[in-house]
């Protein structure tokens, strides 16, 4: 795939001195062009510092950025081939829909023919046509987040930047707005990089992520190798629910732990490629709770004690204590004619082959 941005050797200080304060740390990413590309990261981990950055409203203290193949780390905004929608998207109050759209480009200079058929296509991208005439205080806020999208995706930017442009919405509309992004961001090929702190939109919508934390990328990947292979604690924690166990090494086989169990019985685990711990060492393993299927009581890899059980609808979570007391919370699904165990009832626990993993630490 060829390579839209690329940013090697990035730090980012503010201030300076003793009182410096260290935004990013050594960041080297490449995005590929055309990809839905994001920065997943908690509140402070420095993906708002990143994307100003690539936007050009921020310098980095080192390091270069390359859009295109051409460098353009001393570069202006406006002299980049990237737009951005931010969080507030303040449309132009007292100016239409249509002419919020061909804004950017009456700026550009672009003949007014050229801008009419631009804003009529932006229009239909984002099925706004019917509503063209209308003043932004007339719509709704997802209809005022598309015409934001759509004034940013006129000019034709080769990379469109997005800093949580849906976190005021509500969340019917802003399980609408993600499929919507999809669509447009697969229509038109242009690259996205988006910011969230929202591990779930994450998975749905990206190609790529990057999971960051204190200023560093700690994991990129797919979201399905992200969330079923976490590297570490943080990375674990963050996305999904995750249940954490502390059990003692039986040996090493094939490149795997063979781990004890509470209860007694054995487990094979896989292997992070850095760490080998040693036979008796107590390593932190993780399972997902969907990835362990419940059984009768006796049977399965684990016994546990149900302690309580949440309502989610289409799931029940239900939390467990293990032989040894550790908790653990099983994902079941809900099926009318098998209601879920009651606190105090007891179940085995038998895990899909490959589900449990040995994390970094
Ligand atoms: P959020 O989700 O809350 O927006 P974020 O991950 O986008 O968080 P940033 O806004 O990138 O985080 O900020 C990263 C860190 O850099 C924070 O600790 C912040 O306080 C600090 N920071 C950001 N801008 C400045 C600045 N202009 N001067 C000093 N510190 C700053």
């Amino acid at each position: 795939m060829r390579q839209e941005i690329e940013i090697t050797g990035l730090n980012k200080s503010f201030g300076q001195g003793a009182s410096a304060f260290h935004a990013l740390s050594d960041i080297d990413l490449s995005i590929g062009s055309g990809e839905f590309f994001t920065l997943l990261g908690p509140s402070g981990c420095g993906k708002t510092t990143l994307l100003r950055i690539i936007a050009g409203f921020e310098e980095p203290s080192t390091g270069v950025l390359k859009v295109n193949g051409k460098d353009v780390t001393g570069l202006g905004p406006s002299k980049r081939p990237i737009n951005t929608v931010f969080q507030s998207y303040a449309l132009f109050p007292h100016m239409s829909v249509a002419d919020n759209i061909g804004f950017g480009l009456k700026m550009l200079g672009k003949p007014k023919s050229e801008i009419k058929a631009t804003v009529a296509e932006m229009l239909q991208l984002v099925r706004m046509e019917a509503m063209a005439d209308r003043l932004p205080s007339e719509i709704s806020g997802g209809q005022q987040q598309r015409v934001a999208l759509a004034r940013a995706l006129a000019p034709r930017p080769r990379v469109l930047l997005l800093d949580e442009p849906l976190s005021a919405l509500d969340l019917k509309l802003r399980k609408e707005m993600q499929s919507e992004l999809k669509r447009l961001q697969s229509e038109t090929g242009i690259t996205f990089v988006f910011v969230t702190h929202d591990q779930e939109e994450a998975l749905t919508m990206s190609d790529r992520i990057a999971v960051m934390s204190a200023g560093e990328i700690l994991q990129l990947g797919p979201p399905e190798d992200i969330y079923n292979a976490p590297v570490n604690r943080f990375v674990a924690d963050f996305i999904g629910d995750t249940n954490f166990l502390t059990l003692r090494v039986k040996g090493i086989e094939n490149g795997e732990a063979v781990l004890e169990l509470p209860g007694g019985k054995q487990a094979s685990a896989r292997l992070p490629n850095s760490i080998s711990p040693p036979v008796g060492a107590r390593v932190t393993a993780v399972i997902r709770p969907e990835q362990a299927e419940p059984t009768a009581a006796g049977q399965g890899d684990m016994q546990a004690v149900v302690e309580a059980a949440t309502f989610f609808g289409t799931d029940t979570h239900l939390h467990l204590l293990l032989d040894d007391a550790q908790g653990f919370v099983l994902r079941r699904q809900n099926r009318p004619d098998q209601p879920a165990p009651a606190p105090g009832a007891k179940l085995g626990l038998s895990f899909a082959p490959g589900a449990l993993r040995v994390l970094e630490d």
